[in-house]
């Protein structure tokens, strides 16, 4: 995980949200390869392994890429120039190395992926049943099927995205009281979050 990630985590629990300390036990460069993360508020530890961090309950895995190859994905991600965080959710993110070619400058975090995606340094891994990362923090979110039809992951999805920017979706289009909708084909939507 990118040392400079940790900066934009957050406890999942459902409290204000609060930011996470971590105590690295050890660094590789600019990656952490193990250590723990606390919330000040709650005083939950999540432990970071194998450059993973796994907040629990994740869903089960799709190896599935569906329909948001990093071809597709890209132009409807929008991103324009280096810089910030993209999130890919699910699916998408087995293939996280072809979308660092198209999306130069911009690290990847890769939430829920398939089990062949570890910890390295150009990609930051998180498992979970939520996004635990701060509110408006993230330059755009993919969610492969079947996060992209599940409210509760759009609504996540919505929340960390900055405002302005992009969230791409494989499933049902999402309620307008979250999203407003840019475009949608095909079972892909694509929109900005809804503040
Ligand atoms: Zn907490």
């Amino acid at each position: 995980m990118f040392i400079e990630l940790t900066d934009h985590l957050r406890c999942p629990e459902d409290h204000e949200e609060a930011f996470l300390v971590l105590l690295p036990d050890r660094l590789e460069g600019r990656s952490v390869i193990a250590g723990t993360l606390g919330c000040p508020v709650c005083d939950r530890r999540f432990e970071l392994r194998d450059g993973v961090l796994d907040t629990g309950g994740a869903p089960p895995v799709s190896n599935d890429g569906g329909a948001l190859t990093p071809e597709a994905l890209g132009p409807l991600a929008g991103l324009n120039g280096p810089g910030g965080y993209l999130v890919l959710v699910g699916g998408p993110a087995g293939r996280w190395q072809d979308v660092a070619t198209l999306v130069p400058g911009v690290g990847l975090v890769a939430v829920n992926p398939p089990l062949s995606v570890h910890g390295e340094d150009a990609v930051s891994v998180l498992r979970g049943s939520r996004l635990a990362l701060k509110t408006a923090s993230m330059r755009g979110v993919v969610l492969g099927a079947p996060f992209g039809g599940d409210p509760a992951w759009v609504r996540e999805a919505a929340r960390v995205v900055l405002p302005g920017l992009r969230v791409v979706g494989e499933g049902s289009t999402p309620g307008d009281d979250v999203i407003d909708l840019m475009a949608s084909a095909d079972g892909v939507w694509v929109g900005t979050p809804r503040r």
